[in-house]
Parts: C-alpha cells; structure tokens; sequence
C-alpha cells in the first residue's frame, strides 16, 4: 500500500492552517497532504464586509494559496466538493475523480441560514464568499445608476440589512461610508438614500457587552444607520419587504435587502453526509466526528459544545484558527500509531468589530476597547494571522494594515 493520504476539504481558516500545520509537522514519507478549494485563493472572511460595500480592495483580503502551501509537498486540487462518501472513504468533486482518503478534515466553512423566511435566498443578498461580496458590490452600484435616472423625487433608494449580529453592524457601518461617496459620484441627493438596520432582538449585538454595543448603535446613527429593533424580516420578493413589528405587518417597496441574519454549516456536509444539529455537525473533544475515527470536523461547519454555557461555541474564525492546531496534532499521532489524542480546549481571546474606516469596538482578554485602541487591535489580529500564516512578507500586503500603510 501506498503512504496514507490526509485530504484537507475547504482552504478557510480552519483548513488553510491545519494543511500548513500537517506540511510542517510530517515527513513527506509519512503521508500525502491533498487540500481541496473552490479557488486557487484564500480570502479573509472577516473583511467580506468591506468588499461587499465597496470600501475594501479584493486583492487585500486574497492570498494565493501557493504562496502559503508548498504546493510540491501538497497537493492543492481547485474543484468544488458535492459529496462525502462516508462508508467508502471517499470524496467526490464537481470535474476530478473520486479522492480516497485515509484521514479527512471537513473545513467547508458556513452559509447563510434562512430560518425558512420566504424569499431570503431568491431576492437578499447574502455575505459569505468572496463572490458573493462582490456580488453586492455591483448590486449596489448598479441600483445608484438606475436611480439616478429616476425622475420620480418621492422614491427613495432603501438598503435594508437585515439582522444586527456583527455581519450586520460591520457591514452597516461600510454601506453607511460608502454611500456619500455614490451619491457624489452618480449625482444622487444623499437625503434620497436611506440604510435601515432591522434587528428582530430588542438590541443589536445580542450577548456582546451592553455597554458596548450601545457605542456601536451610536457609531452607527452617527453615520447615518437607522435601526428598527424589535422588528423581524418576514419575507422578500422582487417588489420589497415585508417586516414584521410589535405593531403589525409593515410593507418597504423597492428595497434592496442584505441578509446578514445568521450562518450555519456549509450544506454540502451538513445534513448530507453527516448529522448535524441546527447545521452544523457536533465535533467531539479531539475534533473528530463521533463514530468516524478518521474524520475531523472543524470552523463553521462544526458545533463544538462549550462546557461553560451548555451551547456549542459561536462560529468564529479565532475558534476555526485555535481548532486547526489541536487536529493537525491528532492526526500526527494517529499516523504515527499513538491513541492518545489532545482535547480541545479554546482559549477565547474576544471580539474587535469594525464600525467603518474610522471607529471599532472590542472586548480583548476581558478589556474593553473602542475607537483607535481598537482599530489597532483589530490591525494586530490580522498581523498575528498573517504570521501563522507563514509569510511576514503579507503584513504589508494583505489585511487591514495594508490599508493604513499603504492608501
Ligand atoms: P470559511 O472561512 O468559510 O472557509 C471555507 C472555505 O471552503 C472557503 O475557502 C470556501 O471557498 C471553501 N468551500 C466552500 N464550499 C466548498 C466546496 N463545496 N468545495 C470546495 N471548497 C469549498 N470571526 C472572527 O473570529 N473575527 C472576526 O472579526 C470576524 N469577522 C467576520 C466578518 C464577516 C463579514 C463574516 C461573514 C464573518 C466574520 N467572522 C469573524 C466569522 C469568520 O469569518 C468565520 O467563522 C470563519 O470564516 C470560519 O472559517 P472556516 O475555515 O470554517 O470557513
Ligand atoms: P448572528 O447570528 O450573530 O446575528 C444574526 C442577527 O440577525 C441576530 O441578531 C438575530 O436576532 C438577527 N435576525 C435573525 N433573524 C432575523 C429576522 N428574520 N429579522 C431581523 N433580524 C433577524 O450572525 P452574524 O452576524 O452573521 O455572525 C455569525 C458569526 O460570525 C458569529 O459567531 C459572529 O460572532 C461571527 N462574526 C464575528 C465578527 C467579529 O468578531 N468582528 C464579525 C462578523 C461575524
């Protein structure tokens, strides 16, 4: 038999990292590392936002991924992932054959959930991949084109986002900045051009500080953001929005909605080839799949149970980062014959969102931070993941500061 093969499936945080951790950690002896994406490319997800509303730059927030991966010692396969064959220990892709794995690592990252709201997936835009953020982009400057030929000085151009979770008020706050700038360059009267953030919680940020997410809210009003808290997205057709209040059904013609209302497992795993909960398939302490000794499951397709609150912790791309060590790990022992496995456990730094070009807010070990402080923050974060990453050389390149050093 040949040496055993470690197909990695999704080059996100959690499998662009477990793959560079396996090429370091593993003689090319000792086993063959195949990594499975969509694209030749890795983006940064938690800069989506800024793509989505035309204040970011593609090319910030892209990596190549043969400039990260020794592409002679793994080999990286381009093709889209459309089932698991879990009895017969195999994958099948869109154009390749059937890859046989002797260990797998689902890392196939997440998708909106809809919750059933009618309409969501046909008529909303959604935040989940590079594409589709570009997607919205277009959208966006596509309608300012059409509106600035209307005659009509009743209508109104209305951007609805729909939901107030960190997508939301991440994505809000770049939409709200970017909008003066469309209005000058299509000669639209910004009074004409509304963004209304509608939160079905009583809050925005639900679970983060109070405190916090009220300098948010503010940040955000002072942008230009209205929010409508208390009220849920009830369905979307080509024709507008119907929300649902404490008062009653509300109807917003014309509206463009972004649905930034949750995520869940990428479907293609979840549900399909493995049982999930609520979209997400349950990892086990060691990260593996109960019942597949030889399946990893990790970042946002994963549910992994935090002990403390009884609920599997939120889908975040630190937690996709701190898992890819542990099952990189276990899959060297296991290769090497050992039994004794690692148990994950996640040390949560916190959170720093972003509240547009000029203002964020965070929690980080317990301290909060807002405005610059947090701003640097959040420039550190993507620092640090550019040297896990492996390259110094991207600080400059990629990422957030980028930005700042080179505007
Ligand atoms: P992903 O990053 O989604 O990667 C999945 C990969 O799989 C992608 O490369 C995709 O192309 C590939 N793929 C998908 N389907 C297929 C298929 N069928 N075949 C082949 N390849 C496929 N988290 C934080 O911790 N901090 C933040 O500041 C933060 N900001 C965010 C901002 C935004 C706008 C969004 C949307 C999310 C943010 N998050 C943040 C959450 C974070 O981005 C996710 O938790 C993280 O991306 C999960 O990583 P992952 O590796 O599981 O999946
Ligand atoms: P989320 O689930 O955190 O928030 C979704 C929001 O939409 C909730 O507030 C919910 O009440 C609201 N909602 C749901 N249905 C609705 C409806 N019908 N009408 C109106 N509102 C509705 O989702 P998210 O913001 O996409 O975040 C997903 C994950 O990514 C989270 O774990 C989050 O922490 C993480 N994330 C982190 C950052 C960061 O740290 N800066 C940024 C973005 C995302």
């Amino acid at each position: 038999a040949g040496k055993p093969r470690i197909v990695v499936l999704g080059a996100g945080y959690a499998g662009i990292l477990t793959t560079r951790r396996l090429q370091n950690l593993l003689s090319s002896d000792e086993a063959e590392i195949v990594l499975v994406n969509k694209h030749n490319y890795h983006y940064l997800t938690t800069w989506l936002h800024e793509v989505a509303a035309g204040t970011g730059d593609d090319d910030r927030i892209t990596i190549q991924i043969k400039d990260v991966i020794d592409t002679d010692r793994v080999h990286l396969i381009k093709d889209t992932v459309l089932e698991v064959q879990k009895e017969e220990h195999r994958v099948i892709l869109s154009h390749g054959e059937a890859l046989i794995y002797d260990y797998l690592v689902v890392a196939l990252g997440f998708e909106p959930a809809t919750f059933g709201i009618p309409g969501i997936m046909k008529h909303a835009l959604t935040i989940r991949s590079m594409n589709s953020a570009r997607k919205i982009r277009h959208k966006i400057e596509a309608l300012f084109a059409d509106f600035a030929d209307s005659n009509d000085e009743q209508e109104k151009l209305t951007f609805i986002v729909g939901g107030a979770g960190f997508t939301g008020i991440e994505f809000a706050a770049e939409l709200a900045e970017r909008i003066p700038v469309l209005c000058e360059q299509y000669a639209v009267d910004p009074r004409r051009v509304q963004v209304l953030n509608v939160e079905a919680a009583p809050g925005i940020l639900a679970g983060f500080d109070p405190d916090l997410a009220d300098y948010s809210k503010q940040s955000l009003e002072r942008l230009g953001v209205e929010f409508r808290l208390s009220t849920r997205i009830k369905s979307v057709d080509p024709q507008g929005v119907t929300l649902l209040t404490e008062a009653g059904e509300e109807r917003i013609e014309s509206a463009t909605v972004i649905w930034t209302g949750g995520v869940q497992g990428n479907s293609v795993v979840c549900g399909s080839a493995f049982e999930a909960q609520r979209g997400r398939i349950p990892a086990g302490e060691d990260l593996r799949i109960p019942g597949y000794d030889n399946v990893f499951v990790l970042g946002d397709c994963s549910a992994f149970l935090d002990k403390g609150t009884g609920r599997p912790y939120p889908p975040t791309a630190q937690l996709a980062i701190l898992q890819s060590d542990v099952c990189a790990q276990n899959i060297v022992t296991l290769l090497r014959g050992g039994q004794e496995l690692k148990t994950f456990v996640p040390f949560m730094k916190g959170a720093v969102a972003s509240l547009g070009a000029h203002d964020a807010v965070g929690k980080v070990f317990g301290i909060k931070v807002r405005g610059t402080m947090a701003m640097i923050m959040k420039a550190i974060i993507d620092i640090r993941y550019m040297l896990m990453l492996g390259s110094p050389k991207l600080i400059f390149g990629k990422g957030k500061l980028s930005t700042y050093v080179m505007p």
